[in-house]
């Protein structure tokens, strides 16, 4: 992150509590939920800023890791919606921000995901998807979180396509 941060650093709130202090969900579950604490507006797209231990987070990022767990790295998490204040966990999904066009050109990939108009798969995101689907998680939910068709998904998650990545975990 370039941009300055508004620092805020919550005291004797775990990072859950802070993330629901900080955040008023919509009249819906599908409604954005918008976070109301510190935000960065000096980036191009103005989100929610917070501290924990002294580690500076983006507040979506923090509701999905929260829920999900870390994303490999170089993979991050993007908003459905395009308010970028919003935490609501079912518009947010994972994607990369810079490998996933010129990684193309060099692999295997066949880009029912770009045919499709949906996001772009990357190797990393490859080898999470297949993590979920040992972990039982199924393959709708595997393409809605990261934005391709279910096909695409269950295509990735089988070895169908990007076959030059591992299928077990190393
Ligand atoms: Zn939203």
């Amino acid at each position: 992150m370039d941009a300055p941060i508004t620092d805020y650093r919550p005291r004797g709130l775990t990072p859950q509590q802070v993330l629901e202090h900080f955040s008023a969900p919509g009249p819906t579950p599908d409604d954005c939920w918008t976070w109301s604490g510190p935000v960065n507006r000096y980036a191009r797209t103005v989100y929610g800023v917070v501290t924990i231990d002294h580690v500076p987070w983006n507040a979506h990022r923090l509701a999905w890791v929260l829920a999900h767990g870390e994303p490999p790295p170089g993979v991050e998490v993007m908003h459905e919606c395009d308010n970028g204040t919003c935490i609501n966990l079912r518009h947010l999904r994972l994607g990369s921000h810079q490998q996933n066009m010129q990684d193309a050109v060099d692999r295997d990939r066949i880009a029912y995901g770009e045919r499709q108009g949906a996001a772009v798969l990357d190797d990393g995101l490859v080898l999470q998807m297949r993590q979920w689907h040992r972990e039982g998680m199924s393959y709708t939910d595997i393409a809605r979180t990261v934005g391709v068709s279910i096909n695409a998904a269950r295509f990735a998650v089988i070895g169908t396509t990007w076959k030059h990545l591992p299928l077990e975990a190393s």
